[in-house]
């Protein structure tokens, strides 16, 4: 619920209650009159009504006041000032004021809890008449019980009821927002999702359509084979975007699991190369490394390759044609950090944050040809992190992008390493 509805709604509750002590006060106060207009003390019984009038007419002014609102607790307890004055005029024997005192009590016993029942008791308490006071002191008369003990405990009993009822109300609303929050979270999330893979499956899958129907009405044998591979690429395309979703899926729900080895990520990375070289000459994209020959560290190699296979085919693809990419390294005694720097449009401070988010795509990339499921920088960082570093966005702008891939180095050197996992013969396949 949003803060100006949650007062709209105290400021109707709040004027909804002065109106019925209004009203309440209105009925006894004239039944008291025309039953027994001697017992009533004019003067008492005006500044008590007079009281309640006031604060009725501040709540209908003020309702919608958030400061009014914010001291909502006070109305009551002047309501219960007010009423004390007209329960006094009404003289010891008369109970149409004091039975009023329930209303304000049970009001702010619900609204305000615990600390609410005891500011209005106090109040009550530092208002009651010494003489009554002193009649708990002395011996009880039997016509007294009612008024000294009966009806302040059934006022405090009715007061407790409401603020557990009160209480118990208000928890149960604060978990209904937060499943109602989780709700519209969750059929969000499904209707990006939805959306996502229509709309990344349907481009693929119109090419395969299209080339296979072509396939089907010629005889050029060039022609089937240029076709077939157009075919085979869309198809592998599916592929990875269904295996980006099911991924996106564990990772939302389990542990990914990791299967820690000693790589050298340097022929890791040489593997990555390779496998964009097709990509890269597409668009004129040039790659450079500039990293040692060898660095031994413990990762899971599939899953870091899968960062590095991210990095440089976003790098490639949102370049401009005629690009570069640089991927360098930086250590620290504990750490490696590779940086991927690319050539391309940048990506807008608003998108910087968002990027990570699943299914998000920048309006640029949206709007362009390169595909995507807006699925593999959520993924890779979550890779990295599992490994205990990060992958960040460094810098960005209209000259290009730079994502840093953070490592911790776990072993220093190849033979610790070796020594360490017992995986000498664990080998890197592009
Ligand atoms: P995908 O590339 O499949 O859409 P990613 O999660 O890898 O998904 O990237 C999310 C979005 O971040 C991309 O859609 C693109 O808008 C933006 N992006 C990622 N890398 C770059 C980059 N190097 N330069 C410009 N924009 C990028």
């Amino acid at each position: 619920m949003g803060t100006d509805q949650a007062h709209r709604d105290m400021g109707r509750a709040l004027l909804e209650f002065q109106g019925a002590v209004f009203g309440a006060l209105v009925i006894v106060g004239t039944a008291v009159l025309l039953s027994q207009p001697d017992a009533l003390d004019p003067l008492l019984y005006a500044v008590g009504a007079g009281v309640i009038t006031v604060a009725t007419l501040i709540t209908l002014i003020c309702h919608n006041r958030p400061v009014l609102q914010r001291f909502a607790v006070l109305l009551p307890l002047v309501d219960l000032l007010g009423i004390r004055f007209t329960a006094h005029a009404e003289g010891a024997t008369l109970s149409g004021g004091a039975l009023l005192l329930i209303l304000p009590m049970i009001w702010i016993a619900y609204s305000f809890g615990g600390r609410g029942i005891l500011a209005g008791v106090a109040l009550l308490v530092i208002t009651t008449p010494v003489g009554l006071l002193q009649a708990y002191g002395g011996d009880m008369e039997p016509g007294n019980f009612t008024r000294i003990v009966a009806y302040p405990l059934t006022l405090l009993i009715l007061a407790g009821a409401a603020g557990v009822s009160g209480a118990r109300i208000r928890r149960k609303k604060v978990q209904l927002a937060a499943q109602t929050a989780l709700t519209e979270q969750a059929v969000r999330a499904r209707d990006d999702l939805i959306e996502a893979v229509t709309h990344e499956l349907r481009t693929p899958l119109t090419s395969i359509l299209g080339n296979a129907e072509l396939v089907l009405h010629t005889n050029d044998a060039q022609a089937i084979e240029r076709r077939a591979g157009v075919i085979v690429h869309n198809a592998e395309q599916m592929d990875t975007i269904l295996a980006d979703l099911l991924l996106a899926r564990s990772t939302g729900t389990a542990l990914l699991g990791l299967h820690i080895t000693a790589t050298d990520v340097r022929g890791l990375i040489e593997n990555c190369l390779a496998a964009s070289r097709t990509a890269a000459d597409a668009r004129g994209v040039s790659i450079d490394v500039s990293a040692s020959d060898t660095l031994w560290t413990e990762i899971d190699p599939n899953r870091i390759r899968q960062v590095f296979d991210n990095l440089l085919t976003n790098a490639i693809k949102y370049n401009q044609v005629g690009g570069t990419v640089v991927i360098s390294e930086t250590r620290t005694v504990n750490t490696v950090t590779f940086a991927v720097t690319d050539s391309g449009c940048g990506i807008a401070p608003a998108d910087r944050a968002r990027v990570f988010e699943p299914y998000y795509r920048t309006e640029s990339a949206r709007h362009s040809s390169q595909e995507g499921s807006g699925l593999g920088l959520g993924i890779s960082r979550d890779i990295a992190r599992r490994h205990g570093g990060d992958l960040r966005l460094v810098e960005s702008s209209a000259r290009g992008s730079r994502f840093e891939l953070i490592l911790p180095l776990a072993l220093s050197g190849h033979e610790d390493a070796v020594a360490q996992s017992g995986h000498e013969n664990e080998q890197i396949v592009a």
